[in-house]
């Protein structure tokens, strides 16, 4: 990729698939690639994405990741991030200060914030810009709890929208031509319907059990936000999330009406269930006309499961697979050696043989 960063030779499509992260590829694959190119990347360390290995992550992607619920859309998020970042050097991005976010996760209650790095002002002389104002309190206002810090991640928009939608007309038209059209149909149509400007989300059964509840179902809690005035949908990265423009405080007092008027066993004396609970909000879970998502309502393959165990690329190749092959190879190593060994000393005692006789007929001489 190196030899082809010139403007002439450069890539129409590259596409990056590494075992495990593509990070050492990526400064090679925004330099050969087209403007206007296809750059393909995957990345399959999605435990060191995930938060398993904060520093990890950190090395490989300059972000600090963590273990929340959104956690698969946060990784995805770091990744583009990874990839704007270095792409910028080669090219005049400044609004991408605006599109880069550190993130504060409240541990207590799993409610997030999104801190912008840099905002734009738009004056006379052009746009100026300046660094973010900081947003959040110490202490989140929810359950009192403090907060992490975790980013920069990527926090403008996920998709394209267009191109995906030029994708699903396509796959329309010519149906029959794949095996897995309907799984790819049911991923788009679902990522079509994500909420675009609404990074990251909440798992809603990790809002439940903070509160000690069983979780609403899909419907109630999505009336419940779109009868707040809120929108409302899932994301791609996760059947049961709740992506939405509504701030924590609408969540909460949603999970706060559902937990009073269906509590569970436990009572609230714990924190954080205890601060968030001494609130006493009224929410209307009458069903939305809109709580049901189209995809959903069109009976779409939107989630599916691996056809067949091991589905998927096998283990990265190593020489320890192998292990009788492996073994035979060390066998045959040692005997060379034991042999080159021996054959070393059967030289030196010929030698000093030699220099013996040379000797013993030098002496001979001189008694002549
Ligand atoms: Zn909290």
């Amino acid at each position: 990729m190196y030899k082809n960063r010139g403007f002439k030779n450069r890539f129409d499509a590259i596409d990056l698939d590494p075992y495990g992260t593509a990070a050492p590829f990526i400064d090679a694959a925004v330099q050969s690639v087209k403007d206007g190119g296809l750059l393909m990347i995957t990345c399959t360390d999605m435990a060191v994405l995930c938060g398993n290995g904060v520093e990890a992550c950190f090395a490989k992607y300059g972000s600090v990741s963590a273990r929340i619920g959104s956690c698969h859309e946060m990784a995805l998020r770091i990744v583009l991030q990874s990839i704007q970042s270095q792409a910028s050097k080669y090219g005049s991005e400044k609004k991408n200060i605006c599109k880069t976010s550190m993130v504060y996760t409240c541990f207590g209650c799993g409610s997030f914030y999104l801190q912008p790095a840099g905002t734009n002002t738009l004056t006379p002389n052009g746009q100026k810009f300046t660094p973010g104002a900081v947003i959040q309190d110490k202490n989140c206002n929810i359950c009192g709890h403090t907060f992490k810090m975790c980013g920069p991640i990527w926090s403008d928009k996920l998709h394209n929208k267009e191109f995906i939608q030029n994708t699903v007309d396509m796959l329309n038209e010519e149906i029959e031509l794949y095996g897995t059209s309907k799984r790819m149909l049911g991923m788009l149509n679902v990522v079509l319907e994500e909420l675009e400007d609404c990074p990251l989300f909440y798992k809603v059964e990790q809002l439940s059990s903070i509160v000690h509840v069983k979780s609403p179902s899909s419907n109630e809690i999505r009336s419940a936000i779109l009868n707040a005035g809120y929108q409302v949908s899932i994301s791609h990265a996760l059947p049961t999330s709740l992506k939405t423009d509504a701030p924590p405080e609408i969540i909460w007092d949603v999970m706060r009406a559902w937990a009073n008027l269906y509590p569970g066993k436990k009572t609230f004396e714990l924190e954080p269930s205890k601060t968030i609970m001494s609130k006493n909000p009224e929410v209307s879970f009458e069903l939305h006309p809109n709580a049901e998502p189209q995809s959903r309502c069109n009976n779409l393959l939107r989630f599916q499961i691996n056809p067949t165990p091991n589905w998927g690329p096998k283990c990265r190749a190593t020489t320890s697979v192998n292990h009788d092959k492996l073994q035979q190879r060390q066998k045959r190593k040692s005997k060379l050696k034991e042999s080159e060994k021996n054959n070393r000393e059967y030289q030196k005692k010929l030698r000093e043989k030699k220099i013996y006789q040379h000797r013993e007929y030098k002496a001979y001489r001189v008694k002549m």
